[in-house]
């Protein structure tokens, strides 16, 4: 029988050291997003990421992965993912700033991402977030032992396609663990019941990128910046969570702070 590709299982202690790494990560994206403000720029961005990464003691998961220059994409309006901070790139009011960051611990890896307006931001905008944001929480409603891949995809792409948006396809989310990105891919499309059986102790990031417009995209000449085709809208939101029994525990939170 075809298959997806395999997942590691995680032992309760391997996911114990992957919780400190996404408590760093959550803690330190609710402070980034606390203080996007038209007149930043993205460049500054990632010194203050770099600077909460440096007062922790942690080690960024980006920086240098595959050659990326930054320790957080950061990624503006059209531009869905991988965007390069950049000290000439200005947000302005009514921006949609999306910001994609990651870190390690021990060897043990988390990954997550917020997208925030600047100031004010149309309504448009505002229904994108809030859209894209459910249909996160969606697709970690869906993941729980015994259900499947493709139940995680058709859940994100049911919620944001009922709502008018589009699900990006050649970006997915992913295992992780040890690694950044581990199998299996985790798309945010699919058939109910369909792809791989999930287990308790697999973890995922999972990441829906919604986009107001058409699902298709291209990247910039920088190699790295993904944008839509039609350059309207994207946003991106991501958690790395743990399969359990029951619902999934999300490792990628800020302390104290439970999904809404
Ligand atoms: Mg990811």
């Amino acid at each position: 029988m075809l298959t997806s590709k395999a997942a590691e299982v995680k032992s309760p202690a391997e996911i114990a050291l992957m919780r400190r790494a996404g408590g760093v990560v959550g803690d330190v994206l609710a402070a980034l997003a606390a203080r996007v403000a038209p007149g930043l720029t993205t460049g500054e961005i990632d010194r203050q990421a770099r600077a909460e990464l440096k007062a922790r003691g942690v080690k960024p998961a980006f920086l240098h992965y595959h050659g990326f220059p930054a320790v957080i994409c950061v990624s503006v309006n059209h531009e869905v993912v991988h965007g390069i901070p950049s000290d000439a790139r200005v947000l302005r009011e009514g921006d949609l700033v999306g910001l994609d960051f990651g870190c390690v611990v021990d060897g043990w890896y988390a990954d997550a991402a917020v997208t925030v307006g600047v100031g004010r931001v149309c309504e448009e905008a505002a229904r994108l977030l809030r859209v894209t944001r459910e249909s996160l929480e969606r697709g970690i409603a869906a993941a729980r032992a015994g259900a499947r891949l493709g139940d995680i995809g058709a859940a994100v792409q049911g919620h944001a396609e009922a709502a008018g948006c589009s699900v990006v396809r050649e970006f997915v989310g992913h295992g992780i663990g040890r690694a950044l990105h581990e199998d299996p891919p985790v798309p945010n499309y699919g058939r109910p019941g369909s792809g791989l059986r999930l287990k308790a102790g697999m973890t995922l990031a999972i990441e829906p990128m919604v986009n107001l417009g058409g699902p298709e995209v291209e990247t910039l000449a920088d190699g790295w910046t993904a944008v839509t085709k039609d350059r309207r809208l994207s946003a991106h939101f991501e958690h790395t969570v743990a399969v359990t029994e029951r619902e999934a525990e999300i490792l990628t939170l800020p302390a104290g702070q439970k999904l809404s």
